[in-house]
């Protein structure tokens, strides 16, 4: 039987090339629901292709062409909020891909498993809000949740097998951006354009700008707390330029494991899509005699603070995590419009964590309070600036 795969997000990034694993392995799997923001055209060609038993748009204002689009297929066509949360309770899918960036995944991935549906999880944001409550809910289900991020797909790849073995600790690879080496001062000055330049990766905009800042490393350090039950002193990043090691797990005979491939996306969407098996691929291989150089570098964590705020949010846990997600989703939304310089998104999220009422142990009302309330907040110190 094949599995039937939801995907939440499936006109972005992540969601493209989840097609793109499907496509190539139309034997084992199906996309039978997929949703989008607002890109129409996409979804609509993606369902021609792919024939998936509903779609979701979440932009009501796009429903109407949608709907005539596909009105000859037979397919569901929905709109809204509550239709994406609504629509992973479908009993045609097994898997969720959740796909969508930022907090706007929430409610949906939260649903998938509390209808206990497998998920492959990209939406980092959603761990680092509500990781308690996520893995608390899959536990309790009995979900597994599958990592899509390439550096917790190699941490999850280097633990198959080590079932009763302790990590000692964890480390985090990243490629340090564009904005590697350079000063505060260049940093002060720096374009969108420049920023939006990933060295090695092409991704959504709100993740570039955040691999550019250091916070997806933050972000990254938090979803890994939550996915392998660590603690923040086992969680280590190391800078590592050319995106081959794509992140190591250290044990308590000294022994390090790493995974390796070049950076592609579909590698670790594949291995969560198919898990326990590897799927035959095509991608291009890794030549080690073709004069590779793997370096690495600490982070330098007072150029680029959102790293550290990251450290610090989780070290203070509580709703912590969740004030520095919804203050960069801002922040990063203002430089993106150019509101504010790059070097402001850092000064937002700390004045944020020092503004945004804390709260101990959250409900999950409490998490969407305290989004809403830190929204608001970085709003209007980023009106103060300009
Ligand atoms: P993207 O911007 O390319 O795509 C986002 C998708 O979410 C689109 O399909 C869009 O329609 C949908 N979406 C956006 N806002 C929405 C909303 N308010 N409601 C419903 N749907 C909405 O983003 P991406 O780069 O594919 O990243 C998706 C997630 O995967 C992010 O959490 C990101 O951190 C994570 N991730 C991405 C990559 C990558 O290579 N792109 C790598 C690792 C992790
Ligand atoms: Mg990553």
């Amino acid at each position: 039987m094949k599995k039937r795969i939801a995907i939440l997000g499936s006109t972005g990034s992540i969601g493209t090339q989840t097609l793109d694993v499907i496509r190539q392995h139309s034997d084992l799997f199906t996309a039978e629901i997929l949703t989008a923001h607002s890109n129409a055209d996409l979804l609509i060609g993606q369902a021609l292709e792919f024939l998936p038993n509903a779609v979701v748009v979440t932009d009501t204002d796009q429903y109407e062409k949608v709907k005539t689009a596909l009105q000859k297929q037979d397919i569901k066509v929905y709109a809204g909020e509550d239709s994406l949360e609504q629509i992973v309770e479908s009993d045609e899918i097994d898997m969720v891909v959740t796909a969508i960036v930022g907090f706007a995944g929430l409610r949906s991935t939260l649903n998938a498993i509390r209808h206990k549906k497998a998920i492959a999880l990209a939406n980092k944001e959603t761990l680092v809000v509500a990781g308690d409550i996520i893995m608390k809910n899959a536990k309790e289900n009995g979900v597994p949740v599958f990592p899509v991020d390439s550096e917790h797909s190699a941490i999850f790849q280097c633990m198959a097998g080590e079932y009763h073995n302790p990590v000692e600790k964890i480390i985090l690879t990243g490629s340090g951006g564009p904005f590697r080496g350079k000063s505060r001062e260049y940093l002060a000055n720096v374009t969108k354009a420049e920023a939006l330049k990933h060295p090695n990766w092409v991704m959504g905009n709100k993740i570039t700008i955040d691999s550019a800042t250091l916070m997806n490393k933050g972000l990254e350090v938090i979803e890994a707390k939550w996915l392998f039950d660590l603690r923040p002193e086992q969680i280590e990043v190391i800078i590592h330029p050319q995106s081959v090691i794509h992140s190591m797990v250290q044990f308590a005979d000294s022994s390090i494991k790493a995974q390796l491939g070049l950076p592609d996306m579909r590698l670790p969407i594949a291995y969560a899509l198919g898990y326990p098996y590897r799927l035959k691929t095509s991608f291009p291989r890794f030549d080690f005699t073709n004069g590779a150089n793997f370096t690495f570098e600490q982070p330098d964590t007072k150029i680029f603070r959102n790293l550290a705020l990251a450290y610090e949010a989780l070290k203070q846990g509580g709703n912590m995590p969740c004030i520095i997600n919804a203050a960069n989703e801002i922040a990063v939304e203002a430089f993106l419009n150019d509101k504010i310089g790059f070097l402001k998104i850092a000064a937002c999220i700390e004045q944020c964590m020092l503004t945004a009422a804390f709260i101990k142990k959250p409900t999950l009302d409490d998490y969407f309070q305290s989004d809403r309330e830190t929204r608001i907040i970085c709003k209007e110190i980023i009106k103060k600036q300009q």
